[in-house]
């Protein structure tokens, strides 16, 4: 094992917003943003107005849920849920569950971990939260990067294939196999974002929230009622590729292996992991969005279809129609759905193509 440490490049979707009032028209209140660090990340909440209470009430609302979801998902805090599934002793194979077994959850865990369950099998198990253990032998987890032997992934993919995660949800409770381990990463902000979106529908308020590359558009804006969103350039970060507009109430999630990744020997390894090899995926792809009213499920579509690569990742979006993709390819392609309209291509070098869904 080569073990190094690099700066953790984490960086979030580049939004462009156009027409935003400084003092809404309607309620007569100034918008109100805080930037805070949550779940590894810089998140930023925009209130712009509520027609239920003010502006500060839906922002604190929405900062408490997000620290609440936090102490149950952060896999460092000794008394998180996930901390308490990863440092389970599980039930050893060959043998039966017992009650001793039983590791009991928070129903928003118990939920987390259904939706991922049921994004392993959508995916065809590209996206796959047991994979912690690969993700641990990166140093992906805490910063500690370093390049594994094949033999120490081979063996550590061996585990992951065994592992299991058995949900009791009616009684709050999961049963693992031995050497289970999760990581949520791939999906704790997007499951974040539509409990904020749940917040901000109660209070009607218009908010924008960009939780470290994703991004909830809640509500529509009372200018007008598109948000203009702009997505990163893979291949220049501090740069555009595209941009678009979208209704509110959406999620627009972004993965690409840019956003966190360390250099090694003169290679890059970045953080999206394909579970058939247990290394960084060698994807066709630069950069995978997906807008939908379902962020837990954009979020993890996100990692998963950058993993699948542009043939499969193409059939996916032609199948999920209710939802719609933007795929940068990398040559130098923006392959986009029919839903996605206005997009405008903001450096030259790429060329626009339709997927038909
Ligand atoms: P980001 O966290 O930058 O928004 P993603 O949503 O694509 O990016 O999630 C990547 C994170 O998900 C990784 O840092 C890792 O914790 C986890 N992960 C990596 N590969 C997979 C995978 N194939 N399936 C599920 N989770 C993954
Ligand atoms: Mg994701």
């Amino acid at each position: 094992m080569k073990r190094i440490c690099t700066a953790l490049i984490c960086v979030v979707l580049l939004l462009n917003l156009s027409s935003c009032a400084f003092v809404d028209s309607i309620s007569n209140q100034k918008e109100i943003t805080r930037t805070f660090t949550a779940m590894n990340t810089v998140m930023q909440i925009t209130v712009f107005n509520t027609s239920e209470g003010t502006n500060e009430e839906v922002l604190n609302a929405m900062v408490s849920r997000v620290e609440e979801l936090e102490k149950l998902f952060d896999p460092n805090l000794s008394d998180s849920d996930v901390y308490k599934i990863n440092n389970a002793k599980g039930v050893p194979a060959g043998k039966a569950a017992t009650d001793a077994d039983k590791i009991f959850l928070d129903e928003d865990t118990i939920n987390i971990l259904m939706a991922a369950g049921s994004n392993f099998d959508e995916t065809g198990h590209a996206f796959d939260i047991k994979l912690m253990p690969v993700i641990e032998l990166w140093g992906f987890d805490n910063g500690t990067y370093g390049v594994p032997e094949d033999t120490e992934i081979k063996n550590v993919l061996e585990i992951v294939e065994k592992s299991q995660l058995d949900i009791y949800s009616d009684e709050k409770y999961i049963v693992i196999s031995e050497g289970t381990k999760v990581s949520l990463g791939g999906i704790a902000k997007g499951f974040l974002g539509d409990e904020l979106l749940k917040i901000a529908r109660e209070y009607k308020a218009t908010a924008l929230l960009s939780l470290g590359g994703n991004i909830v558009l809640c509500g529509d804006k009372s200018t007008d009622d598109t948000w203009s969103v702009g997505i990163k350039n893979p291949a220049d970060t501090e740069n555009l590729a595209c941009s678009f507009k979208s209704k509110g109430n959406k999620s627009v999630v972004t993965s690409g292996a840019y956003e966190r990744y360390f250099e090694y020997g003169g290679k890059t390894y970045h953080h999206i992991i394909d579970p058939k090899t247990g290394y960084p995926s060698d994807s066709d792809l630069l950069s995978v969005t997906v807008v939908g009213e379902n962020g837990t499920n954009c979020d993890a579509w996100s990692t998963a279809l950058f993993v699948m690569g542009k043939e499969k990742a193409v059939e996916f979006a032609k199948e999920h129609n209710s939802y719609d993709f933007i795929f940068i390819t990398k040559d130098r392609e923006i392959l986009k759905t029919d839903g996605i309209t206005d997009l405008k291509v903001e450096d030259e070098a790429f060329k626009i193509k339709s997927i038909p869904q």
